[in-house]
């Protein structure tokens, strides 16, 4: 076994056809620095030569193709750096043109001798026509003695700088085939022999030599689906582990009791009824903290669907059980919006309950520590600065993060060491994430959902309108202020600094400000750049109906409650990403009046940004929407995984992969039933495996 590891730990630079140059731009481009890197090296793609097409069997899209024919004219066409040679290639079924830029008179010499060939490459379609840009040409007749040496050629990603450093696509391949032989032997199989025949997996030797230089299609498809098998698996057997670890080591607070702040806040004091699913998860939450260990608990619920009150329950529970606890928002205005909401609903109780931000003046904030390392704080809400190192508190039992994504990891880390024990951690996100994703990226968190909305609630109606047609967006303004209602109007903000956008912003405010003269309208600006006092000002002035639009750049994106603001424009909508605009959204609809979504955006659009503000229209369910920019955008792209890098698979795909991510935690959590530890002999090998892999990164679980 060592041997074995030995040979797959070889430095790359000892691979015939490397060397140390090659050896250090394989290092530089792709970071493949032994032989174990490079088998781990897998192609995008193959191309199969083993079929010929028809030139009426090309579709848009379908890669490269072999095609069979003979070559019926050629020109050359063009002048200077445009000059090309256009030749016409037709089999019995329909014509192509064969496009070349370079190399112009030796193809020219090469159609004066034969007409026959047998061509390689991908079609794309030029001015109505099929066109092949310098395709690979063999003689038909010739083909027969030197056989294409390989039905399946495998296709690397490369770089430019690789390229000229000739490490193109070829060159990788030849190299891929010189390894294969010296490690097939010595790959070790990760699987269990019954457990991999049981499901029918390949070996993960001859998947790793069938991704390279697959023997036929079918076991091409057997070895991806053994090497994504290999990726989602162990990913699920490594974040069910570490869960167990969380739960069995990790002592936590006991809220042993739900007592009379809880109950008398239940009974007396709230102004609704709970939502089921609201419900259910504050049982969940009560089963967490009373358990003994620390609760880790991701919270998830579209916009609206009322987290916040979960939050104020389970903090209410701290109370009960003479806990204190903190609640952080992302914004100054977020953080505002939650402490004057709380700190009034809770007023009856006698609770203490205090504010503190970035701007919280120097005496306030003395008085604000003491209060905390005395206990006579009960409830503290704030932005980062509650993680500051001067915030101590007396015994801090419960931490509720709002809007995750925001916050880094270290961030939370943080707050984690600021008691003994560590508090329990309830994360509110409002960026639904899709199964899969979940699944993957907070594995080893418990996970509820809010997956009702309180009732009463309209559905929002949302509307896609072309600049043409502003005249008609001012008009149904007008109409609903005249209801009495509000209006946002959000500008898209590239980068908080670029003046462009305030520009923007400035010119939208002017139209408006026509279109709405005062007094008898309000018009109130908020952005980024001003000063926290008068972001709050104009909120406070929004909130209280002193006006009745209010323009802003993204700022108010998460969060903000103002329940008679009844329309959402949303310029530029297309420059916004997807789970950007259902955040927007989510700040209507939150009254009983039916509201408005207007997404605004020029006629010319991308495709993307078109099927982003369909997708908009379409629905107004939050984890549909997280679906759709999981497909429009892949996984790398969602918000809030981007510096993870958890989802750095080699093969798998979770935007396509879906059915498998659910397939493989279902096999891990029934092994982990069976054998929570991984003791059991058969099990040998998933937990090397899974040892090696907890321990060869960085243990970011335990702060999550
Ligand atoms: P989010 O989940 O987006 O944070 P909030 O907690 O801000 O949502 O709740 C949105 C609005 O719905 C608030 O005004 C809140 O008071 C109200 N709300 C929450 N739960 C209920 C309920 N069960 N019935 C009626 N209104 C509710
Ligand atoms: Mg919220």
């Amino acid at each position: 076994m060592a041997v074995h590891c030995d040979i797959l730990q070889t430095p790359v630079e000892f691979l015939k056809g490397v060397g140390p140059k090659r050896a250090e731009v394989l290092q530089k481009e792709f970071g493949i620095f032994t032989f174990k890197d490079l088998l781990y090296y897998f192609p995008y793609r193959h191309i199969d030569k083993s079929h010929i097409y028809n030139v009426s069997d090309i579709v848009e899209d379908g890669g490269y193709v072999q095609l069979k024919g003979r070559i019926t004219g050629a020109q050359v066409v063009g002048q200077q750096r445009a000059k090309r040679l256009v030749a016409q290639f037709s089999d019995t079924t329909g014509s192509i043109d064969l496009v070349w830029f370079n190399g112009i008179a030796w193809v020219q010499d090469l159609l004066t001798k034969k007409q026959e060939f047998i061509i390689f490459g991908k079609p794309t379609i030029f001015n109505g026509r099929w066109n092949m840009t310098h395709p690979e040409m063999v003689d038909p007749n010739t083909q027969s003695d030197s056989p294409v040496p390989m039905r399946f050629m495998p296709l690397y990603n490369t770089s430019d700088k690789a390229k000229r450093k000739t490490l193109d696509s070829k060159a990788i391949a030849k190299l891929t085939a010189h390894l294969l032989p010296l490690v097939r032997d010595v790959i070790p199989e990760t699987l269990p022999d019954t457990f991999r025949q049981r499901l029918g997996l390949m070996s993960l030797k001859e998947a790793l030599c069938n991704i390279h230089y697959p023997e036929d299609s079918q076991r091409l498809s057997h070895a991806v689906l053994r090497l994504k098998f290999e990726e989602l698996f162990f990913l699920q057997l490594k974040m069910l582990m570490l869960k167990q670890i969380n739960t069995q080591r990790i002592p936590g607070h006991r809220f042993s009791k739900v007592g009379d702040y809880f109950n008398s806040f239940y009974r007396d004091h709230l102004p609704f009824e709970l939502t089921n699913a609201q419900k259910r998860v504050i049982k969940e939450i009560r089963t967490d903290v009373g358990s003994g260990h620390q609760m880790n608990r991701l919270l998830q619920g579209d916009v609206g669907s009322g987290k916040t009150i979960i939050a104020l329950f389970s903090m209410l529970i701290a109370k009960d059980n003479q806990f204190q606890s903190c609640m952080m928002a992302p914004t100054e205005i977020l953080a505002t919006q939650h402490y004057e909401k709380i700190s009034k609903q809770v007023a009856p109780l006698g609770l203490r309950v205090e504010f503190l931000s970035g701007s919280t003046k120097t005496a306030k904030r003395r008085q604000i520590h003491e209060g905390l390392q005395n206990g006579d704080v009960d409830i503290l809400i704030g932005t980062h600065a509650l993680i500051e190192d001067d915030v101590v508190f007396k015994n801090l039992g419960l931490v509720v993060i709002d809007e995750q994504h925001r916050f880094g990891v270290e961030q939370r880390a943080k707050l984690w060491r600021k008691s003994a024990i560590p508090p329990h951690i309830l994360v509110m996100t409002a960026t639904p994430i899709p199964r899969t994703l979940a699944m993957t990226l907070y594995g080893d968190l418990d996970i509820s959902v809010i997956d009702e909305l309180p009732q009463g609630r309209k559905p929002i109606i949302t509307k896609h309108l072309y600049e043409e047609n502003r005249l008609q967006l001012f008009g149904f303004m007008q109409r609903q202020i005249e209801q009495g209602r509000q209006v946002f109007m959000v500008y898209p903000l590239i980068k908080e600094s670029e003046k462009a956008d305030l520009l923007d912003l400035q010119a939208g405010y002017e139209a408006v400000e026509r279109a709405f003269p005062p007094p008898k309208y309000g018009i109130g600006v908020v952005h980024g750049k001003m000063k926290a006092e008068d972001k709050e000002f104009e909120m406070q002035r929004f909130a209280k109906n002193q006006t009745q639009i209010l323009l802003s750049t993204t700022v108010i994106e998460v969060g903000i409650d103002i329940p008679n603001a009844t329309v959402m424009v949303i310029e530029n909508a297309e420059r916004f990403g997807l789970s950007q605009l259902h955040q927007l959204r989510g700040r209507v609809g939150r009254g009983g009046n039916q509201s408005y979504c207007i997404l605004m955006s020029k006629y010319e659009l991308t495709s993307e940004g078109r099927k982003r503000l369909n997708a908009m229209v379409s629905t107004n369910d939050g984890f549909e929407i997280a679906n759709f920019d999981l497909q429009l955008r892949g996984p790398g792209d969602i918000q809030g995984t981007q510096q993870s890098g958890m989802l750095d698979f080699r093969i798998a795909d979770l935007s396509k992969d879906e059915k498998l991510v659910s397939y493989t935690r279902n096999l891990a959590i029934e092994i982990l039933e069976d054998d929570p530890n991984l003791d059991k002999p058969e099990n040998l090998r998933l937990k090397t495996k899974v040892s090696e892999l907890i321990h060869s990164e960085v243990n970011w679980s335990v702060i999550s």
